[in-house]
């Protein structure tokens, strides 16, 4: 099958039998749902993009598998080129959208799973390479969305998954039949779960023997039985419910998260890519761990092109863009947005072919560049606060600059005042005005917030997961050598 357009793929979802629940009910119609629909459009925009002739270089790609023309969101990584084209996407993708568009999870679980399937296959004479292979076959030739499901719920933090007094806090497998095996469990914060045609599912943490049961990894389709999804709910979410889209700030677009339970749920043999290989699962981790933190040098600084453009524009329109101090902050906000492609394209640079032939980034710089991801986009939105001032959290709703309520004693309309008070360079509409403001709004504090600020933190790892990298990858001892060299130093 050719690539799907991005109708074609919302579509495709309406076939699906996927179970989702918001606000205590179940939704039947989620694809049309107005909280969930922002995000499906953003998921059909790596669809639509892959259609348009002048970005077919950076969105497709040639199928490794089978030669076939794919969506680059489906690709196993061939070179170190591949890997900067992954991040250029991701830009382009968060500078189209403005939000986390999702389906960069699944991408960078095929390339962890293809790595690492091959090399527990070399120890243990496994068959999950093939396995894996086969469903990514599928994957591409029918172009789909699949979620990366990695972080379970973890229960008491000081326990390993065999531990814990509820089994479930970390998937695992109930049963084991001839014909596959049955698993229970659940995911957190899974980043465009109701959107994703199927889900792989990856071990979270590094295991011992003991801990076996859970040291399994899996595909299974999003509306597979006993499969079923909590929505997230966001920041200031429900304005999207109140048929005011200025006020939303980013009306089209935006993330999405749901915890995604398995009760009991079975997975036939042939998608099983690791099943008690525990000595595998850390290297799962740190590899998908490692992609996704690649990914962030991409996304977030494409998120972060708006917003400088919407600070820069809400300047524009105060009649403040030549002060000298609103320039160095756009200044600033650039430098500090930039910093993090770099370190996304370094990682990619470095990067490597593992055993299997797919490519890997470096892992030192790719957890560098999320280390920062960690910090910049704060500042950057600070920096956005600081020029938007405080009307972007005070500014009356959409449904004010439209009243014709008379409240003026020759007959102005609340309209009216608003349109009035809330003037302010010549040549700007109000609306204009309304329209940057209430999106830097949604960007620092609303519902896109997530995706930019606290996924940020802690998407793809807390920051303390990338320290513990960095450290395991810094190669202290060989910087103590390379200083005793220089200083003379014999011992
Ligand atoms: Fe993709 Fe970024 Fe969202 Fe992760 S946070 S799925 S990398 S857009
Ligand atoms: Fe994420």
């Amino acid at each position: 099958m050719a690539l799907m357009t991005a109708q074609q793929y919302i579509e495709s979802l309406r076939k699906m039998h996927t179970r989702v629940y918001m606000f205590g009910k179940k939704i039947d119609n989620w694809v049309d749902s107005p909280m969930i629909r922002p995000s499906i459009n953003c998921v059909a925009m790596t669809y639509a993009l892959a259609q348009d002739p002048q970005y077919k270089d950076i969105m497709t790609a040639t199928s490794s598998l089978t030669g076939h023309t794919i969506n680059r969101f489906t690709h196993l990584h061939q070179s170190t080129e591949d890997l900067i084209k992954k991040v250029k996407m991701q830009r382009l993708l968060g500078q189209k959208t403005a939000s986390c568009f999702q389906r960069c999870v699944g991408m960078d679980s095929f390339n962890a799973e293809f790595s690492t399937t091959y090399e527990i296959d070399q120890k243990y004479g496994t068959h999950y390479h093939e396995n894996f292979k086969k469903f990514l076959t599928m994957v591409q030739d029918n172009d789909l969305t699949v979620d990366g499901a990695m972080t379970d719920p973890k229960g008491d933090r000081s326990k390993s998954p065999s531990q814990q007094s509820d089994p479930d806090m970390y998937v695992h497998v109930v049963e084991r039949r001839p014909d596959g095996i049955v698993v229970c469990g659940a995911k957190c914060h899974q980043t465009g779960s109701v959107n994703s045609h199927w889900h792989i599912f990856m071990p979270t943490i590094s295991m011992k023997e003991a801990d076996k049961d859970w040291a399994v990894s899996f595909a299974c389709p999003s509306d597979a039985d006993g499969l079923y999804m909590i929505y997230g709910r966001q920041s200031c979410d429900t304005r999207k419910l109140e048929g005011c889209p200025i006020d939303v700030g980013n009306a089209k677009f935006g993330g999405q998260e749901a915890l995604v339970v398995l009760d009991h749920v079975f997975i036939p043999n042939e998608y099983i890519f690791m099943n008690g290989e525990y000595d595998f699962a850390g290297m799962l981790v740190e590899r998908f761990a490692g992609y996704h933190r690649q990914s962030y040098g991409g996304c977030k600084v494409g998120v972060g092109d708006v917003v400088i453009g919407a600070a820069a524009l809400a300047a524009e329109y105060n009649g403040v863009e030549k002060a000298s101090a609103v320039k160095d902050k756009l200044i600033e906000m650039t430098h500090l947005n930039e910093t993090l492609y770099c370190c996304g394209i370094a990682c990619s640079c470095e990067g490597c072919r593992t055993k299997a032939g797919n490519y890997q980034i470096d892992l030192l710089l790719a957890n560098v560049c999320k280390q920062n991801v960690t910090r910049f986009p704060y500042e950057i939105v600070r920096l956005a606060e600081d020029i938007a001032g405080g009307l972007m959290v005070t500014m009356p709703s959409q449904k004010d600059f439209e009243s014709d309520l008379e409240v003026g004693k020759n007959g102005e309309t609340i309209g009216d005042i608003c349109h009035k008070f809330f003037a302010a360079r010549d040549g700007v509409s109000t609306e204009d005005r309304q329209r940057v403001m209430r999106f830097l709004e949604n960007m620092c504090l609303g519902a896109a917030a997530v995706g930019y600020r606290t996924e940020s933190m802690h998407g793809a790892g807390s920051p303390q997961a990338q320290r513990i990298m960095i450290a395991r990858q810094g190669n202290i001892e060989g910087k103590k050598k390379l200083a005793k060299d220089v200083a003379g130093i014999k011992s």
